[in-house]
C-alpha cells in the first residue's frame, strides 16, 4: 500500500464511506428462516477453560474439584455438601485444562474463527464466567509485547487474532480496509473506549457522557457516534486497544466503576476486495467481536441475596438478560427477550442470528467456588444447542 492511501485510511473517521455504518447493523431478524435454509444451522461453539488454582488457593490447600479431560472433552465438578458428594459431567466442544497456553487455546480456537472472518463471515467470541476465573487473560492476555511483530507467550486471543490478521492480508497483498470499534457498557450505558476528549474540560465530563443505541429500520440497531478507527497496520491496532484499555481504567478510577460489573465489545471489521479471473470484482466483509463480559456472579441467582441486589439496583441486567436469551433459544421459545437489554440488543445477530458464535467459558478449579462453577457449567451447556444461520457478507 502506498503513504498516501496509507495516510488517508490513518484518518479517523466516524463516516466510512463504503463500508457498512456500523459493526452493528444486522440486516433482518433471522430466527424465523424458511426450513429450506436450515441445512445452513450450525449450533454455537462452546469451550470450557479451567484456570490453575493461584497462589492464595494453593497456600490454603484448597480442595480441587474440577477435572478436565481434554480428549474426552468432558468437564467434572465435584460438589460437596454436608455429607454428601456428587459429580456432574459436561460435554463441551473442546476443553482446556489448568496446564492449557495461550497458544494452544488460539490454535484450536480462534484460527479457523479469524481464516472465517477473512472469508467474509461474522463472528463473535464471549468470555463467560465467574471474576477471577480468566475472562481478561484469555481475551486479551498479559504482558503484551506485539513491537516489532512478536507476541508473548501469555498473550491472549485479541492480539493474537490481530497479527494473524495482518500476516495474512500481507502475505496475500491483499486489497483491504479495516475499522474497528471498541465500546464499554456498564449499568446500561454505552462508553466510546476510543472517543477523544472534545474540548471537555474535565475527564470525569467526558466518561460520563454515554452513547445511544438506536434502530436502523432494518430491524438491527446502532450505536450513535461510536467512533470508527481506520486502521491499517498491527502496531496502529494495539495501540488503539491499549488507548481504550487505559481509557476503561481511568473511567473505573474516577467513576467508581468495578471492572467485574462492565461489559467490553471490541470490533473489528475487514473489507477485502478479491478480482476474479473473468475481471469481476468481489468484495467480502469479515467482521470479529470480542466480548469480555461481566463477572458471572453479578446474576447473581439465589433468592433473599437476588433480593437485596435488586433493591440496590446491583443485578447486572444485560448479563441476566443474556442468559434468559440463551434459554429461550435453547427451548425454542417463541419469545426471545432480546430487547429486554443493551448487550443482548447489540449482539443480537450473534445469538440465533447470522453471526457465529464462540463461547469461551472460564471456571476456578478451586472448592470455593463450586456453586459458581457448575452454574457456569449449566449456563455454558445450554447454550450449545443455541443455532445460528451463517452467510457471507458480500
Ligand atoms: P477475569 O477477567 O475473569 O476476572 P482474569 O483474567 O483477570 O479474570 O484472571 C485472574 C487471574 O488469574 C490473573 O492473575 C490471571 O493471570 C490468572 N489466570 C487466569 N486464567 C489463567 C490461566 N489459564 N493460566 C494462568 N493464569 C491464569
Ligand atoms: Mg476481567
Amino acid at each position: 500500500m502506498d503513504s498516501s492511501k496509507k495516510n488517508q485510511q490513518k484518518r479517523r473517521s466516524s463516516a466510512p464511506s463504503s463500508m457498512p455504518r456500523t459493526l452493528w447493523s444486522i440486516d433482518s431478524p433471522t430466527r424465523d428462516l424458511e426450513p429450506s435454509n436450515d441445512h445452513k444451522a450450525v449450533n454455537v461453539q462452546v469451550v470450557l477453560r479451567c484456570r490453575p488454582l493461584n497462589e492464595d488457593e494453593i497456600k490454603a490447600r484448597t480442595r480441587l474439584v474440577v477435572s478436565c479431560d481434554e480428549l474426552k472433552r468432558e468437564v467434572t465438578a465435584t460438589q460437596y455438601m454436608a455429607y454428601k458428594q456428587t459429580d456432574r459431567t459436561f460435554v463441551f466442544d473442546k476443553v482446556f485444562g489448568p496446564a492449557s497456553q495461550q497458544q494452544e487455546l488460539y490454535d484450536n480456537v480462534v484460527a479457523p474463527v479469524v481464516n472465517e472472518v477473512l472469508e467474509g463471515y461474522s463472528w463473535t467470541i464471549f468470555a463467560y464466567g465467574q471474576t477471577g476465573t480468566g475472562k481478561t487473560y484469555t481475551m486479551e492476555g498479559e504482558g503484551r509485547q506485539e513491537k516489532n511483530g512478536k507476541l508473548c507467550e501469555n498473550s491472549g486471543v485479541i492480539p493474537r487474532a490481530v497479527q494473524k490478521i495482518f500476516d495474512v492480508l500481507e502475505s496475500e497483498r491483499a486489497d483491504y480496509s479495516m475499522k474497528v470499534t471498541f465500546l464499554e457498557l456498564y449499568n446500561e450505558e454505552i462508553t466510546d473506549l476510543l472517543a477523544v476528549d472534545k474540548g471537555s474540560n474535565s475527564l470525569h465530563d467526558e466518561h460520563k457522557r454515554p452513547l445511544l443505541l438506536m434502530e436502523d429500520g432494518k430491524g438491527g440497531v446502532f450505536v450513535r457516534g461510536l467512533e470508527e478507527e481506520i486502521v491499517s497496520t498491527a502496531d496502529e491496532l494495539y495501540a488503539i486497544l491499549d488507548r481504550g484499555s487505559a481509557k476503561k481504567h481511568t473511567a473505573e478510577t474516577l467513576l467508581n466503576k468495578q471492572s467485574n460489573r462492565s461489559h467490553s465489545i471490541f470490533s473489528i471489521t475487514i473489507q477485502i476486495k478479491q478480482c476474479n479471473s473473468d475481471g469481476s470484482e468481489l468484495i467480502k466483509c469479515g467482521k470479529l467481536n470480542l466480548v469480555d463480559l461481566a463477572g458471572s456472579e453479578n446474576i447473581l441467582r439465589s433468592g433473599a441475596r437476588q433480593e437485596r441486589a435488586r433493591e440496590a439496583g446491583e443485578i447486572n441486567r444485560s448479563l441476566l438478560t443474556l442468559g434468559r436469551v440463551i434459554n429461550a433459544l435453547a427451548e425454542n421459545s417463541v419469545h426471545v427477550p432480546y430487547r429486554e437489554s443493551k448487550l443482548t440488543r447489540l449482539l443480537r445477530d450473534s445469538l440465533g442470528g447470522k453471526t457465529k458464535t464462540c463461547i469461551i467459558a472460564t471456571v476456578s478449579p478451586s472448592v470455593l467456588s463450586q456453586e459458581e462453577t457448575l452454574s457456569t457449567l449449566d449456563y455454558a451447556f445450554r447454550a450449545k444447542s443455541i443455532k445460528n444461520r451463517p452467510e457471507v457478507n458480500r
